[in-house]
């Protein structure tokens, strides 16, 4: 088994550039929008089956066929635990809801799939340096797999980013640059210098490998569940890589025959002080509008105008899914539900997740009988500050 990547295509359909894989790429030349991997899913379908994944490696790639050519840089990310809720779902009156739980990846955080992807592409093409703005735990995770890997690696944070974040990214070597403002201001501070500085821009989107290792949560619940989907999944959003890494997943998924035409319905969760793209769906735009004075506890959904908006809302709306946004004082309440009654330590944004969840059932828009998965996206003990002020109310 091994990877069956053709080249990489332009995300908007109208402009429908493609390029080679490499050298290392970021938007697409002619538009200025995301690059998407294209695989000879033929060729993949013929190799990529339950039975031949019951024998491989348990990290996500196992998933060869559908990721990078290029030799793992790798910290065991992936395969985490797919936990069903029963205590929590009968709270809520659902029988099948599960929760995959991402903050047991490496560094906390499912941000450790794209960057193990992103950085064994950058390794491979000859990158001696990535880059990347990030709102926390992306820039723990690209330190790390650049430690690994033997690369340089620059990060600009907000300077009001989780202590956390700041301290395991100069633990793992980065050189880390504290911003004024908000991601996006950090993504402009390292766009201006990346070419000067030889720097590989990273940053979410800018570079098509994320998705890659992102949407391995769609082929792991797709193993988990037998070959069967889920009937609907929460995902907390911010930059909206795993919503539509995972929607890229179902068609890979569909066109190799491995699933039928179902999918599940895509709720993205965000939080009320930055919350772009409920505000979209809810105006049933096609693209978001920058959220202005963007504030929440859950730092990885402080992504005030993502580059893939119009992605993310594609997915929605194909799936007939929804969007839904939850006060700082409601996801933390829900963190506490999701740890007092089933032993989860929750990312603020899982508990976003789950907020979406019970509004959902509560208008009858998930019923009682379906499959749902919540993703908890992070390690509670990355957001000490946040735990401690819910805890003293
Ligand atoms: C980055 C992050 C998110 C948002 O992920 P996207 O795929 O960029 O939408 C959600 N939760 C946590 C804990 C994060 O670190």
């Amino acid at each position: 088994m091994r990877s069956t990547l053709s080249q990489l295509e332009c995300s908007r359909t109208a402009c429908a550039e493609t390029l080679s894989p490499a050298p290392a790429r970021n938007l697409c030349p002619a538009c200025r929008s995301p690059l998407l991997a294209r695989y000879d899913l033929d060729l993949a379908g013929e190799t990529l089956t339950l039975d031949a994944l019951a024998k491989r490696t348990r990290s996500m790639w196992r998933y060869a066929e559908v990721l990078p050519d290029a030799p793992p840089v790798t910290l065991g990310e992936g395969m985490t635990p797919l936990i069903h809720a029963r205590r929590l779902g009968e709270e809520l009156g659902l029988e099948r809801l599960f929760i995959k739980d991402e903050g047991l990846n490496p560094t906390g955080s499912f941000k450790a799939r794209g960057l193990s992807a992103a950085v064994s592409m950058a390794k491979a093409v000859g990158a001696s340096a990535i880059a990347l703005p990030t709102a926390g735990n992306a820039g723990g995770a690209a330190a790390a797999y650049a430690a690994t890997a033997g690369i340089g690696c620059i990060i600009a944070m907000p300077a009001d980013t989780p202590a956390a974040n700041i301290i395991e990214s100069r633990a793992f070597g980065a050189d880390v640059r504290m911003i004024e403002g908000l991601i996006s201001d950090c993504g402009r501070y390292i766009a201006e210098r990346a070419a000067g500085e030889g720097w590989f821009e990273v940053s979410t989107l800018k570079e098509p490998y994320r998705i890659e290792g992102k949407k391995t949560m769609a082929y792991e619940l797709w193993e988990e569940f037998g070959g069967e989907l889920p009937d609907v999944i929460v995902y907390p959003t911010g930059g909206g890589v795993g919503l539509i890494g995972m929607w890229k997943a179902f068609e890979e998924l569909g066109a190799m025959g491995l699933v039928g035409d179902a999918r599940p319905r895509m709720i993205s969760a965000q939080a009320q002080g930055c919350a772009p793209i409920v505000r979209a769906f809810e105006q049933g735009m096609a693209e978001s509008e920058y959220f202005e004075d963007a504030e929440t506890v859950a730092s990885g959904l402080r992504v005030p105008k993502a580059l893939g908006d119009f992605l993310i809302l594609d997915g929605i709306y194909a799936s007939g899914g929804e969007a839904v946004a939850a006060s700082d004082a409601e996801l933390m309440a829900a963190c506490l539900d999701m740890a007092r009654l089933e032993g989860i330590f929750a990312a603020p944004e899982g508990g976003a997740g789950l907020v979406a969840v019970q509004q959902l059932v509560a208008t009858g828009r998930i019923g009682a009988g379906e499959t749902v998965v919540l993703f908890n996206t992070g390690s509670g003990y990355k957001y000490a500050d946040a735990w401690q002020a819910a805890l003293r109310k």
